[in-house]
């Protein structure tokens, strides 16, 4: 197993303080609910901000950020302690290559995940695509094909550039309506099943604005344009997602190697072939054998 060497949480301390009270009363509340650990897989396509988003959480600068280049192969484990408490966020690669997923990447991720437990999926997207495309809905499925359905209970939607200014008149409120509605559709398509639909329309969605230029409020904590400091919220639904009563993914290699976790339908194959067989085309080559000695 590769495991990250767990350092002091140092980045904390650049928080505002107002935001590291917050935060504080956050880490009360999961070491009361003896929760000593989280680990976050972090999920998305190229470019929208994932690496951004971990270095945001940790105050410091723990992932390569990069604008302009691909991400390499490898998943990262970042891991910080504060009082007792140990956060994991593992950083990953996109999982697309020119217009495909990449089923190497994703088999390199599942690989280095084998022995973990994820609390919580952190599927990162930004807010100002005004467009949900085909690459969104390969992601979202190659997630799903990989960890099962049962993930989606486990996570929880980031939209970052958060600061941006809704298009075409609409309020702030209407454009995160608008996009996360988008969204949370994509989810129900790429999970497949009815029964998931409620499980989609329960994500939560947390707003982000990585960019240094983030506004201030008069605490100087980083605030959103609807004046929610960002930073106490996604850590809030942090704890909402964790203690959600829903358990958390254990990697083994029986879900890396298994069967495909949403293929479980296909044992019924040979059933219906079966079925088919004697009930469907041995009935018809008898009446042709009949039609024909008639004829
Ligand atoms: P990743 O490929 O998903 O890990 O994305 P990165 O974190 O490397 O970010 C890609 C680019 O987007 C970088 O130039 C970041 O500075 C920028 N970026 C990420 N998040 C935000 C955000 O919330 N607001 C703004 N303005 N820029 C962001
Ligand atoms: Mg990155």
């Amino acid at each position: 197993m590769t495991s990250a060497i767990t350092r002091d949480w140092v980045g904390f301390n650049t928080f505002a303080a107002a935001t590291q009270t917050q935060l504080l009363q956050l880490l009360k509340r999961l070491k009361d609910e003896n929760v000593n650990k989280l680990t976050i897989l972090v999920i998305g396509k190229c470019g929208v901000g994932k690496s951004s988003t971990i270095n945001s959480i940790l105050g410091e600068k723990a992932v390569t950020v990069n604008a302009f280049q691909s991400e390499g192969l490898s998943p990262v484990m970042v891991s910080r302690s504060r009082t007792g408490f140990i956060l994991n966020l593992i950083d990953t690669p996109g999982l697309i290559e020119e217009g495909y997923i990449n089923n190497q990447a994703m088999e390199i991720i599942k690989n280095f995940l084998l022995n973990k437990t994820i609390d919580i999926l952190l599927y990162v997207d930004r807010i100002d695509t005004y467009r949900v495309d085909n690459l969104d809905k390969m992601v979202i499925g190659a997630i799903t094909d990989g960890f099962g359905k049962e993930i989606w209970k486990k996570a929880l939607i980031v939209l970052t550039h958060s600061q941006s200014s809704p298009p075409d008149g609409l309020s702030y409120d209407e454009f995160f309506s608008i996009r996360s509605q988008a969204l949370v559709k994509v989810v129900q398509d790429g999970t497949r099943s009815k029964k998931y639909d409620t499980v989609a329309s329960t994500i939560p969605f947390v707003l982000v604005e990585n960019s240094g230029k983030c506004n201030k409020n008069v605490d100087d904590e980083k605030v959103l344009p609807n004046g929610i400091a960002w930073i106490p919220n996604l850590v809030k639904t942090f704890i909402e997602v964790a203690m959600n009563g829903c358990k958390s993914i254990s990697v083994d290699k029986k879900l890396i190697e298994g069967p495909n976790p949403n293929d479980r339908g296909k044992r019924y194959i040979p059933l219906i072939l079966a079925f088919q067989y004697f009930f469907v085309i041995k009935p018809i080559q008898r009446s042709i054998k009949r039609d024909i000695a008639r004829h």
